[in-house]
């Protein structure tokens, strides 16, 4: 996968990850819509239910191909190497990476990112990962790593480690920074687990579903990443490598994928900033020299971690379900859009 990125030159590789059909959906006969193949090509099927026998004929076997895909059977360790531990390496060598989680409330985003105590995510293995892979360079304490875990919830900033509070973003010679963020200090990956968990459950909640993290919640984990090298003067150097890690809102009242809809949508009480990223992911496509990153909380705080030189994945999260066959294709179809960066 390293090779693909620098063959063809793309900043941005793009995965699809379908989970397994849940005990619920299979009980209120559901059926698999979702077919994987080589594990690379995604085929969506709609079933002979619709009425419209024109819009099945339209529909049927949708076909899409991304850098992998990865069935219900793919483990986490099999995601996480296959889509994050090449930037983990990256952030190491001082080059800012970021792994997304698209995909419609119920796809398993959150289960890709963090995961459960028994099957960690993205998150976690990129933590344990980046703390082999310092311990095997140094033995001097030469890394230091730093953890922030944040929420962009209505356009407001919360301290995810520090829950209460709200963050002004602020402008400084570092880029937009979150004033006042925590920074935690992490030595070990065993303190990881349980500190996101506890992160996790300080995210917003719907008012009128308690304890459950709300659809329209935003999750960004910033590993930060700083070091010393000596240049051929011995001089010491200070260096900094971040890796962003985003959980992103559900996606299903954000459909769109070009500018006019988009538009269309604004004021339409839509997340602003799933679509302000859909904005900044389109004028990357066509590759406008202005992106529009101040339209929203959450672009402003990815300004040095989407486009540039830095290093971007998105995992796009489908359900097998065909009761969620609208859902899927219009994810599989950003995911599909994003692959042009
Ligand atoms: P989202 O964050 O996109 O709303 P979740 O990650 O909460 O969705 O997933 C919804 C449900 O499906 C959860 O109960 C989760 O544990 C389960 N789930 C999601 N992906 C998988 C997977 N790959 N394997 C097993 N269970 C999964
Ligand atoms: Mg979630």
């Amino acid at each position: 996968l390293g090779s693909s990125r620098e063959k063809n030159g793309r900043r941005i590789l793009v995965f699809v990850r379908v989970r397994p059909l849940a005990k619920k959906e299979t009980e209120a006969g559901a059926r698999c819509c979702v077919r994987i193949v080589d594990r690379r090509d995604v085929y969506l099927t709609e079933f002979a239910a619709e009425k419209d026998y024109l819009r099945l004929k339209r529909l049927r076997g949708r076909h899409f191909t991304f850098d992998a895909s990865f069935p219900d059977s793919a483990s986490q360790q099999e995601v996480y190497s296959a889509t994050t531990s090449e930037l983990v390496e990256a952030v190491l060598q001082g080059r800012n990476g970021s792994v997304f989680c698209y995909g419609a409330t119920g796809a398993g985003k959150t289960y890709t990112m963090l995961g459960t105590v028994e099957s960690p995510g993205v998150m976690v293995l990129a933590i344990k990962d980046l703390f082999s892979k310092i311990r095997i360079r140094s033995c001097d304490g030469n890394h230091a790593v730093h953890l922030s875990y944040l929420e962009v919830y209505n356009e407001t900033v919360r301290d995810l480690l520090s829950p209460g509070r709200h963050l002004v973003l602020r402008e400084d010679k570092q880029g937009i920074v979150a004033a006042g963020l925590t920074k935690y200090r992490a030595y070990s990956t065993d303190e990881v687990m349980a500190l996101l968990q506890q992160g996790n459950r300080n995210r917003t909640t719907e008012p009128t579903r308690a304890n459950e993290t709300s659809s329209r919640s935003h999750a960004i984990l910033q590993v930060l990443v700083e070091y010393r090298v000596r240049d051929a003067a011995m001089n010491i150097i200070n260096k900094m490598g971040k890796l962003s890690l985003i959980d992103l809102a559900g996606s299903e009242r954000a459909l769109a994928t070009d500018q006019r809809s988009i538009r269309s949508l604004e004021g339409a009480n839509i997340n602003r900033s799933l679509l302000a990223l859909s904005s900044c992911i389109n004028a990357l496509v066509e590759g406008k020299k202005h992106i529009p990153y101040r339209n929203s909380k959450l672009t402003q705080l990815l300004k040095d971690s989407l486009g540039g030189s830095c290093n971007t994945v998105m995992i796009a999260n489908i359900s097998p379900s065909n009761l969620s066959f609208g859902e899927n294709q219009n994810t599989l179809h950003w995911a599909d859009r994003a692959k042009e960066i």
